[in-house]
This record gives C-alpha cells, sequence and structure tokens, in this order.
C-alpha cells in the first residue's frame, strides 16, 4: 500500500480531472459506492472460482454479521447499487467510478494491495455498437493524457459456444499437463480459460497451440465481433486482434479488451475491460447486458512518469515577505486580497529573515515575490519581483490584483 504524496499527487490529479472530463463528453455519470460489500457479492458477482475471490480478497468477520470484504473490484458493487436502487426503470445507464480496490497480492512494480482505479459501466445496451464507442473512449482518454497503449482485443463467446470449447480446451491443456506449470495445472478445471493468460514462459509453446475460441465463435458472436471491430475502424482507432486475451472474472461474455504499455514491464496491463451480459441477473436484478472496463491509477501514473512529462501543478502566483511587522500585517491583508480574487498566493507565517522567506518562496515555486515593510505600507508602492529573472518592477498595492490577475 503506498502513500501518495503531495509532490507525486499532481499527476493523479491530472488523470482524475481528465477521465472526469472525458466521461462526460460520453455521457457517463459518476457513482460512489461503499468499499465494503458482503463476501457473498463478489463471490456471487466476481465468481468463487477466480483467483480474485479465491486468492486475493480481504474477507472478515463483523460480530455475527454475515461476512464481509474489502472490494477487489468496482463492477460488482455498482451492478448491486444499480439492482438495490432499481435503476434500470430509467433506461440506459452509464456510469463511472473512482476509488481504492484491495486485492492481497505479492506486492511488486505496478501490483499493490491497495491500488485505485478509474472504471465505467454501461448497462442496459447489448448493441456493439456500445462496445466500439466505450472502447474508444478509453483510447481517447490515453490520448489526452499523451499516453500510448496498444489496445488487444477478444471475444471470449457466450454460453452458446464457450462449453464445448471449454471441454476442448481442458482435454488439450490436460494433454499437455507436463508442460504447463504448476499455476495453469491448477486452473485447468477451475478456470481454463484463465490458463490461456500465463506469462510463464515455459508455458507458451503449448499455450501457442491451444485451440482458439474465436475460431469457433457461434454466429451471433461472431456477428457481434465483427461489428465491434468495424465499429473501432470507423472511429480510427487502432487495435490487435489477440485471441489469448481472456478476461479473469467469469461473468464477461463476447467482447474482451485490454490496454497495455512497455513503459510498464511485466505488469503491462493498463486497463482492462469487457462486456458481461449475464452479471445483473446474477445479482437479482433483471436480465440487463452490460459492458465496462477499469483502468489502473498506479499504473497508468508509472506510464506518464515514465514518459517524463511534468504535470501541470499550480503554484502561487507570488509569494509576500514581510520585511517588519507593520509588512506582515500588510501581508496578511494583501493576500486576503488577492485570494479573494482567485489569485494564488502564499506567505511564511514564521516570518523571519528576508533569505529564509526567499528560499521558502523558491520552494513554492512562486512567480513573483512582493517585499512588504513600513516603507512600501507608507507609500502604497512596492517591487515585484520576478522569481526566474530577477527583474524587479514597481507596483501599486491597489493596483496588485489587477496587475496579477493577467499572469498566465
Ligand atoms: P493483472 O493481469 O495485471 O493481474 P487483472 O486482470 O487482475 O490484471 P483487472 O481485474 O482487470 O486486472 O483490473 C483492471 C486494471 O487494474 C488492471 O489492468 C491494472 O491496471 C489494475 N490492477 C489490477 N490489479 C492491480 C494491483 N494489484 N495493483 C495495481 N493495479 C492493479
Ligand atoms: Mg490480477
Amino acid at each position: 500500500m503506498n502513500d501518495i504524496l503531495p509532490g507525486q499527487v499532481a499527476r493523479w490529479q491530472e488523470m482524475e480531472r481528465v477521465a472526469r472530463e472525458v466521461f462526460a463528453l460520453y455521457g457517463y455519470r459518476e457513482v460512489r459506492t461503499p468499499a465494503v460489500e458482503h463476501y457473498a457479492l463478489f463471490a456471487r458477482g466476481v465468481g468463487e472460482m477466480t483467483d480474485i475471490v479465491n486468492k486475493e480478497m480481504y474477507v472478515f468477520e463483523d460480530k455475527g454479521e454475515e461476512k464481509l470484504a474489502l472490494r477487489p473490484e468496482g463492477t460488482a458493487g455498482t451492478v448491486r447499487a444499480y439492482v438495490e436502487h432499481g435503476c434500470h426503470v430509467e433506461g440506459l445507464q452509464k456510469w463511472y467510478y473512482l476509488g481504492p480496490m484491495f486485492r492481497r497480492e505479492r506486492p511488486q512494480k505496478g501490483r499493490y494491495r491497495q491500488f485505485h482505479q478509474i472504471g465505467c459501466e454501461v448497462l442496459g445496451a447489448a448493441q456493439p455498437a456500445i462496445d466500439a464507442e466505450q472502447i474508444a473512449m478509453v483510447d481517447d482518454l490515453f490520448a489526452r493524457l499523451g499516453v500510448r497503449a496498444t489496445l488487444k482485443l477478444n471475444s471470449v463467446g457466450d454460453p452458446a459456444c464457450r462449453p464445448a470449447y471449454l471441454r476442448d480446451l481442458k482435454a488439450y491443456l490436460n494433454a499437455h499437463r507436463d508442460r504447463l506449470c504448476g499455476d495453469c495445472n491448477e486452473r485447468i478445471e477451475r478456470n481454463p480459460l484463465r490458463v490461456l493468460d500465463c506469462k510463464v514462459e515455459p508455458c507458451q509453446p503449448v499455450l501457442r497451440e491451444a485451440p482458439r475460441l474465436l475460431d469457433r465463435l457461434c454466429a451471433p458472436c461472431q456477428e457481434h465481433f465483427d461489428a465491434v471491430k468495424a465499429g473501432l475502424d470507423a472511429l480510427g482507432v487502432a487495435y490487435v486482434v489477440d485471441p489469448r486475451l481472456v478476461r479473469g472474472l467469469d461473468y464477461y461474455v463476447r467482447t474482451a479488451y485490454e490496454f497495455t504499455s512497455d513503459a510498464l514491464g511485466a505488469q503491462s496491463a493498463v486497463a482492462g475491460g469487457g462486456r458481461y451480459d449475464g452479471l445483473v441477473e446474477i445479482l437479482g436484478g433483471p436480465a440487463t447486458p452490460g459492458i465496462g472496463f477499469a483502468l489502473g491509477q498506479e499504473r497508468l501514473a508509472l506510464v506518464m512518469e515514465a514518459l517524463g512529462r511534468e504535470p501541470l501543478e499550480r503554484r502561487p502566483v507570488v509569494f509576500l515577505v514581510s520585511a517588519d511587522e507593520a509588512g506582515a500585517r500588510e501581508a496578511l491583508k494583501r493576500a486576503a486580497e488577492l485570494r479573494k480574487a482567485g489569485i494564488a498566493c502564499d506567505l511564511d507565517p514564521r516570518g523571519g529573515k528576508l533569505k529564509s522567506q526567499f528560499k521558502q518562496a523558491e520552494r513554492a515555486r512562486a512567480r513573483y515575490a512582493l517585499v512588504l515593510g513600513g516603507d512600501e505600507v507608507a507609500s502604497g508602492k512596492a517591487k515585484l519581483k520576478d522569481m526566474d529573472t530577477r527583474e524587479e518592477t514597481p507596483v501599486e498595492l491597489d493596483g496588485l490584483v489587477g496587475r496579477l490577475g493577467r499572469t498566465p
């Protein structure tokens, strides 16, 4: 679990601000749900057989109540809220959320036990056009953040075509058990699709030759997949079809997608999403199609950092330096005036030597410094010092707001 210190937070604020802007452009509205839910919600909604529920969830007893869990992901809680509040009666819903998620994983770069996701869900539309629109939106978001990520696309079929495929896949994997790692072996029965996702090098030859669901989609799934690709082509979004891309969660059908970045090393997935047409019903609502994605903020921050782009941080326009008692009183008054006018400014409440106040002004990365003392108070005039060029220009104290209000 990480602290995000003030020196790092600008990047986080930027990604959240841009995400909110982009989501609003596409008609998504924010939902905020609790970080704690009933264990049973995740057992049903994410799947008891998944690593997330099976191994990674923080579960606890709450004095004789039902078992509770820290949420490992955002979709189950979002859909619970949708069902609980009967939101289906209001037609198609496009929601987004931001917040911490918790998984007991082995911590490493890009993988933490408390991490943060930004995610979106569309509830109530089965059309491939919405898949394409959502994927294009994530692409748009990355573009606006200056991040280049590769879009991988697949279809994981549906209950019509997947079961027969899974039988064949299991048979194939069982036949090659001895060439697969321990994790793979364990997953063959529990979650065979997930085996395809294994990154262990010695497993790769077997997995490369494994039967592909993409080769045997039923007609409706094939049609859906073709329409999603056509939609992305029409929107000018580039993708790579990856027949081995699966989602770790049981409720996914048809569209599965992932955005990856080379900047991340082993944990290359920045965002992952897909269609989950059965989930609302599993959680007690009316049959409702859905599609969503989540992006990992820690990983996105790492990618943005690797690009070396410094996020814009709001810094004081002016730092008020006081030379004496009268100057200190004036500084407080002028600071209030500037702030009221929306001009960011700061001062050192400890006063002290001019030199140490200037040091503080530098640390705050103020654009200008203004020294105030008895003389300035008496004359109503002071010198505005440009902290970069060291140049000084005279200003009227009463004209400060007007003069600094134009500062970019
Ligand atoms: P991975 O294969 O990397 O474990 P996942 O399939 O478990 O990913 P999802 O459940 O789809 O991931 O979550 C969506 C995104 O959330 C991931 O693409 C990743 O960016 C981020 N994420 C998932 N788990 C973690 C974690 N433990 N720490 C940091 N970010 C994470
Ligand atoms: Mg994982």
